[in-house]
């Protein structure tokens, strides 16, 4: 039977039957045991489908990600430690040294340091465009060596809605896929692959948990991709991989070959698998996820509306707001709501705005968004320190930008608190 967003968030994934578990178990062990050697031989030689080890496959984990999966509409999904190893892996799944990448400038930071300086040092280069550009200066930055154009669908900090259908259709143009990170609205408020994303990936550590209490991360193929077609480019997956019993993974699994090689190859050598206990709590926060995620956009229109009409409000971003710029793309793609994030900057001087902040009540001053407590940082100092003015900039981080992620409070309360700490200034 097809299944409703909601029906999933509860059911995706785990299926008891007689006498099992309601609620999924925590399978808390490395390893599994086998009666016979030939058994244990069988897996190896993937002639049986079974577990062995925790960092290949572990029941718990494996049904969390059958829920996003379902979530995304894609065909295979794989949990990873953090967010960051999922944009990593997702990307260097289909690179290698001598490669290049094409990505959006505003990312969030970590991404954008992944990209601009550790995966260099790996041999793959990355070219940052800006979605004002139009497509002719953004296609002169695909190189014949290029393997995906990558983006968020909402920008973190920014709050930029990436045009999905658009740069789908120049990846594709060029024979390469779209990696979208669907982090900040979540598949309750946007599904990239109904827009042409071919791979997306997830910070879970935000609303998917919602809570603050694990870090993780997710890579989701939709399977619309066709390796195949692109063969020459794509050879990790369409030629045979030595360390894999010389296997072809597009002829060996179809529309599981990304998925297949990413758990065969990067997690085998590379491990970075969540703990079974991260992925159970993850699960928690998924079965309520379509509930918060409105709550958290209705909170997030009140008082980005309120913010709007503040005159110590310099400006404000934030797509839900008929006057964004951003406002009509998120219509088309995010019909529900966006997200509870909020940037807006603070007319002062950097000094005003750190008294603000200091003067909030419950609101909390932490380096973390989307969980059911309202908070706020301020990038320039915190997240983004280590870029300068210029990568700043480049990253869509004004030096005044405040993001202020609207939590799950009454709503009146989280107003209240702001407007005393203005009052502050
Ligand atoms: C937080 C975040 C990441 C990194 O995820 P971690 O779980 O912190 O490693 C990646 N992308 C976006 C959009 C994020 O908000």
């Amino acid at each position: 039977m097809k299944k409703n967003l909601e029906t999933i968030c509860i059911h995706g994934g785990w299926k008891p039957t007689k006498g099992e578990p309601q609620q999924l178990p925590i399978y808390q062990s490395t390893t599994f045991k086998y009666d016979t050697s030939e058994q244990m031989a069988r897996l190896f030689d993937l002639k049986d489908e079974g577990y062995f080890y925790t960092r290949l496959a572990n029941p718990t984990n494996d049904a969390v990600a059958r829920k996003i999966a379902a979530l995304e509409g894609g065909v295979g999904c794989v949990l990873t430690s953090s967010g960051q190893a999922a944009s990593f892996y997702a990307v260097f799944n289909i690179c290698e040294a001598g490669d290049h990448i094409v990505s959006l400038n505003a990312i969030y930071g970590g991404t954008y340091n992944l990209f601009a300086v550790t995966m260099k040092k790996l041999g793959i280069e990355c070219t940052f465009v800006d979605a004002e550009w139009s497509d002719e200066q953004i296609e002169a930055a695909i190189r014949p060596n290029t393997k995906c154009i990558f983006g968020e669908s909402i920008s973190n900090p920014g709050g930029n809605i990436l045009d999905i259908e658009r740069f789908a259709r120049m990846a594709h143009a060029h024979d390469i896929p779209l990696i979208v990170d669907n982090t900040f609205p979540t598949p309750i408020n946007c599904r990239p692959s109904e827009w042409g994303a071919d791979i997306v990936t997830h910070s879970t550590t935000k609303y998917m948990d919602g809570h603050a209490t694990q870090v993780g991360g997710a890579v989701v193929d939709s399977g619309n991709f066709d390796w195949e077609a692109h063969a020459d480019k794509f050879p990790g997956l369409t030629q045979p991989d030595e360390s894999y019993h010389g296997l072809t993974y597009t002829k060996a699994f179809g529309k599981m070959a990304y998925t297949t090689k990413l758990v065969s190859q990067l997690m085998r050598d590379l491990g970075s698998i969540p703990s079974p206990q991260n992925s159970f709590l993850l699960n928690l926060g998924l079965e309520t996820l379509h509930l918060r995620m409105a709550r958290h956009c209705e909170n997030a229109q009140k008082v980005a509306e309120w913010l709007e009409a503040q005159p110590q409000v310099a400006w404000i971003n934030y797509a839900g707001l008929p006057s964004n710029k951003y406002h009509e793309l998120a219509r088309k793609y995010m019909p529900k709501g966006t997200c509870g994030v909020i940037a807006f900057g603070l007319k002062g001087t950097r000094d005003d705005a750190i008294r603000f902040m200091d003067g909030l009540d419950f609101i909390s001053i932490v380096t973390h968004v989307a969980d059911a407590r309202t908070c706020v940082l301020h990038p320039a100092s915190h997240t983004h320190r280590q870029l300068s003015d210029e990568q700043l900039r480049e990253a869509g981080v004004a030096p005044d930008l405040v993001r202020l992620s609207v939590g799950l409070e009454n709503v009146e309360d989280i107003i209240a608190d702001l407007r005393q700490a203005m009052n502050k200034m």
